[in-house]
């Protein structure tokens, strides 16, 4: 048996201990979108027998795709998200084992007028990989890797992040990507992506040499290095115009050490924490590109993290003299296991109560003078709303990856986010925090900084589309009217076709 078969035998036998049981009664291939099913399904027993793991996968394979309805067992645990705070619900769940399941899919849904959404890790903060009333293109299955020539990885779009790093690091490569554990490559890839490695290497989506693309027709194309989608799909693919189903990246060599830096302060006030954002916003961008930098406020505490792999820099000297006497504790680490490290920004990996969204794109204080103060005064004083802005720059801003993808925000030295969780039935707590929330979005709005990141979404930005994709946005809405006429594949923020 092949690798692949393998993988995929262990993901079947995953989704059946995980209770994600796939009814075989009643899995038609082609269900009625009215409810008038009556045939209870069958529910699999928890214990993964092998005979049940055989006649999964025998349906799997023999069908390409496999439709849920409601009143399937498994419809719910299939239509799991990470974000519990936005729920949807489809009409049908189509769960697929390839290209040919994808297309298959999306002609039923033409057929019966439903919309297509697309899920892959589930992780998007709006929940655009769900949709009411349609059909969700479930790709869990398509999570198996395979190496290629020079270093090169082939991955399916439900591959998680963790999972990407312990294929990549024991062979010493890595992708560089996001760092929380159960995203998606699919979403993250298509999105642009970014994390730890990408001010050296560029974004997710500048690694991609390849993909398997299934169009809004249900027609399947293989595209490379020379084909107009390969552009679009670089950060201007999610859910917009059809579905991936296998991607191909460069990957690059992972470092010998990495090193951290922290420093923390403690109660602050409006005045204090501007006095550290302004030191830290002015020379974090100088730092050289293996690192990377970012500012987290949550409520009046503060963070502010420097990673780096390429030893120590007269830049971070400045930076340190500049930060360590405003603020109130210091430290460092230094490590060879770069595995383990990555582990420590994993995140919280269970779904979870949230709402974030991108903040805005910003170069120099200029950019945000109008409106920081404000913005760092509602922070300080709302517990648990986390503001935070991350170093972009240097090779992300490179002309070759500007000239060969989707992904409109190059230039840009930050990029902020907004974060606030919490906990079911603690309705309060979220009022509250959502009502500053949107206060900041305002705040930001009237200031002027618009662009926003595909991949930190948010209903509350009024432009969204420019937002997004900038002046990129004409030459996708041509892709858009090319592959996917009749907007079938769609969610609230695809791109339009007029
Ligand atoms: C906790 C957390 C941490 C994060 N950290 C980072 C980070 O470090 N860096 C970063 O860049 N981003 C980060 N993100 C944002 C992340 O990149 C996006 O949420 C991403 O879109 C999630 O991808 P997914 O496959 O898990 O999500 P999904 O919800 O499955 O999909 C997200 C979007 O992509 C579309 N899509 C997914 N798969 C496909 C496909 N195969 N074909 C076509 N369209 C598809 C969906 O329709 C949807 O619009 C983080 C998000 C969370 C929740």
């Amino acid at each position: 048996m092949s690798d692949f078969n393998n993988d995929r035998r262990k993901l079947i036998k995953n989704i059946v201990i995980a209770g994600f049981g796939i009814h075989l009664v009643g899995c038609s291939s082609k269900p009625s979108t009215t409810s008038e099913q009556t045939e209870k399904p069958q529910v699999l027993p928890t214990d993964p027998i092998p005979e049940i793991v055989d006649k999964i996968e025998a349906e799997v394979i023999e069908n390409n795709v496999t439709y849920f309805t409601k009143l399937d067992e498994s419809f719910e645990k299939l239509a799991t998200y990470f974000n519990l705070h936005t729920t949807k619900s489809p009409k049908i769940i189509a769960l697929v084992n390839n290209s040919k399941g994808v297309s298959e899919a999306i002609r039923y849904a033409k057929i019966n007028k439903l919309p297509v959404a697309v899920k892959s890790g589930g992780h998007s903060f709006e929940q655009f990989s769900s949709n009411i009333d349609g059909l969700v293109i479930n790709l869990s299955l398509l999570n198996t890797f395979e190496w290629k020539e020079n270093h090169q990885l082939k991955a399916g779009p439900a591959c998680l992040l963790k999972e990407v790093y312990e294929e990549t690091l024991p062979k010493g490569r890595i992708l560089p990507a996001g760092s929380c554990a159960t995203v998606g490559l699919g979403g993250l890839v298509l999105g642009g992506g970014y994390g730890l490695f990408s001010r050296k290497y560029g974004l997710t989506c500048d690694h991609l040499i390849s993909a398997t693309f299934v169009d809004g027709n249900g027609e399947i194309h293989e595209v490379d290095k020379h084909h107009e989608l390969l552009w679009a799909l670089r950060g201007g693919g999610n859910g917009n115009f059809g579905v991936v189903t296998s991607m191909t990246f460069e990957t690059q060599p992972i470092p010998t050490k990495f090193e951290t830096r922290k420093f923390k302060a403690y109660k602050l006030d409006p005045i204090r924490a501007k006095q550290i954002f302004e030191q830290w916003f002015t020379l974090a961008k100088n730092l050289p590109e293996s690192y990377f930098s970012a500012f987290v406020l949550n409520g009046n505490a503060l963070t502010i993290l420097v990673t780096f792999y390429e030893g120590y820099s007269p830049e971070l000297e400045i930076l340190e003299q500049a930060l360590t006497p405003i603020t109130d504790k210091q430290t460092k680490s230094t490590t060879t296991d770069i595995a383990k490290q990555l582990t420590y920004y994993y995140g919280i990996q269970n779904p979870l109560y949230f709402k974030n969204a991108s903040a805005g794109y910003y170069n120099e204080m200029t950019d945000i003078e109008g409106c920081i103060d404000a913005v760092l005064e509602r922070v300080v004083n709302t517990k648990g709303l986390i503001y935070q802005v991350n170093t972009l720059g240097k090779n992300i801003n490179s002309p070759l990856f500007e000239k060969r993808s989707a992904y409109p925000h190059r230039s840009y030295e930050y990029l902020s986010e907004l974060q606030s969780y919490w906990n079911e039935g603690q309705d309060a707590k979220r009022d509250r925090l959502l009502s500053a929330f949107e206060d900041i979005q305002q705040l930001f709005y009237d200031n002027g900084n618009h662009a926003q990141y595909r991949n930190y979404p948010s209903l509350g930005f009024p432009d969204w589309a420019n937002s997004y994709y900038g002046e990129n946005l004409t030459r996708l809405k041509k892709i858009k009217l090319k592959y996917d006429p009749k907007n079938t594949v769609r969610h609230d923020q695809s791109i339009p076709t007029s």
